[in-house]
């Protein structure tokens, strides 16, 4: 258990260090940001899509460790996917960190937030780009 709370925390450590596809994306389709006022987390997701398939996922922002590493593997997790499968994953990502359940096998590296689920006031940082992606999509069908 030691060994895997080290790794989460490398994970988490390393995506809030250089985080993957940070910036705003010139020719995204969709955006969508949010604040976490209690953390001063901010942040602003952008997704090309090319029919129900996200081709491209950037986020720019500012904030915590948690709310930026989360955003930053949240791009990385949805990019190829379509939407239904983008938002299936933003409610495995939910019951994870908000109810406390088991991570799912298809939510890869975002298991190392799972110890969020322990940490009620942070919750907002892990769901704050998971509430942008959800704004998002809804905005495209
Ligand atoms: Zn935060």
């Amino acid at each position: 258990m030691a060994f895997l709370e080290e790794l989460y925390k490398e994970i988490i450590l390393t995506h809030y260090k250089s985080p993957k596809n940070r910036g705003v994306l010139a020719d995204a389709t969709v955006s969508s940001g949010g604040h976490n006022p209690s953390c001063g987390d901010q942040v602003e997701l952008f997704l090309k899509l090319d029919g129900d398939r996200v081709v491209e996922a950037s986020f720019d922002g500012d904030g915590c460790a948690i709310s930026q590493a989360s955003a930053s593997l949240l791009t990385e997790a949805v990019k190829g996917k379509t939407v239904e499968e983008a938002l299936a994953l933003a409610k495995k990502f939910r019951a994870m960190v908000v109810e406390g359940k088991t991570p799912d096998p298809e939510l890869g590296d975002l298991a190392a937030l799972s110890g969020v689920a322990q940490l009620p006031s942070r919750v907002k940082c892990a769901t704050l780009a998971w509430n942008a992606l959800e704004e998002a999509l809804k905005g495209s069908k």
